[in-house]
């Protein structure tokens, strides 16, 4: 039920879902974050990218696929649009000629985003764009912690040379001090590498790396618990790299690599972030152009969902009858 003062979705009985202006979950446009609890940013950016390209592309068509979600989670209760104001507010204006002005960009945007205590859920863009949004993490809160879900561990020291690459994103950000290496957990890393030993790096900083091969046929609710445990009551960000799941749920990227993350297994674990304090998020590595049927942009934007539906001060509109569950789940 609608509350007074914060903003809900369009409805689809307002406004057929494949009408009206595609902003995500066609929630109101506002130019700023005064008020807002929660936003949903763009960076429309993929200057960082390694091999296939596009993902300049990922917010139009995750705000596009967004538009069949609907305000209640019926899995996990969570009703954030009647407990939080929430809003987009449009996309941060990279610079399509320079890598680096556009780092700049970023991070000065999302620093304007977060002034007042709004967290943002930000759209990417490619994996670049988190190292500028952990500058502006830094700045406010010190120190976070970070749940990274990624077929790759982006701990690259360069790229071609590159300092600043979308695999480079993690190694940068341990050297500048923006990460509590303890609280950081890497999940669904897989694939092949330069030596056998690239994964080792973030273990000898202190990452827990869980790979994906220790995730297939199971349940990663009872992983996710651990996690919990482990990141405590001290900020909290998620990286989302959508090519973490496996490319028959998410065609989409442009470094994709078999044997990864089911779908199922990537609600699970945004869902199992639920108590957290989750300071900020992003989804990233989507691009449109590889997505011939959307599937990539229609996950990433029911992931961003799920991540909001974690946000601290969510209402769950709890059971309230002794409903049996239908089948023993973990
Ligand atoms: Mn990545
Ligand atoms: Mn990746």
């Amino acid at each position: 039920m609608p509350v007074e003062g914060l903003f809900q979705p369009l409805s689809g009985n307002a406004m057929p879902r494949f009408g009206g202006v595609a902003t995500m979950l066609r929630l109101p446009l506002v130019e700023n974050t005064e008020n807002l609890d929660v936003c949903f940013v763009g960076v429309p950016f993929d200057l960082g990218t390694s091999n296939r390209s596009g993902t300049r592309l990922g917010p139009r068509q995750i705000r596009a696929e967004s538009a069949l979600i609907r305000p209640y989670n019926m899995a996990t209760r969570a009703a954030p649009f009647d407990s939080l104001r929430v809003a987009d507010v449009g996309d941060i204006a990279i610079n399509p000629y320079s890598l680096h002005d556009s780092i700049a960009r970023i991070e000065e945007g999302a620093s304007a985003l977060i002034a007042n205590g709004c967290r943002p859920i930000t759209l990417g863009g490619d994996h670049t764009i988190t190292l500028p949004l952990l500058r502006a993490m830094h700045e406010r809160h010190g120190k976070v912690g970070l749940v990274h879900v990624d077929a790759h561990s982006d701990i690259n020291d360069t790229m071609f040379g590159e300092k600043i690459a979308h695999g480079t994103t993690f190694r940068r950000a341990v050297e500048e001090g923006l990460l509590d290496c303890h609280r950081v957990v890497q999940i669904g890393l897989r694939g092949s590498g330069y030596t056998a030993e690239d994964f080792d790096w973030s273990r000898e900083r202190g990452f827990r790396v869980v790979p994906a091969e220790e995730c297939w046929f199971r349940s990663l609710a009872p992983l996710m618990r651990e996690v919990v445990a482990q990141l405590g009551d001290g900020p909290v960000y998620l990286s989302f790299d959508i090519d973490g799941v496996d490319p028959a749920f998410a065609p989409g990227t442009g470094t994709p690599e078999v044997g990864g993350l089911t779908a199922p297994q990537a609600l699970q674990i945004v869902r199992g972030l639920r108590g957290l304090n989750l300071v900020g998020a992003d989804v990233v590595e989507v691009s449109p152009p590889y997505d011939p049927y959307g599937t990539t942009a229609l996950l990433a934007a029911n992931l961003a969902f799920e991540m909001l539906c974690v946000m601290p001060g969510v209402l769950y509109r709890e059971r309230e009858s002794t409903f049996r569950s239908s089948c023993n789940v973990s």
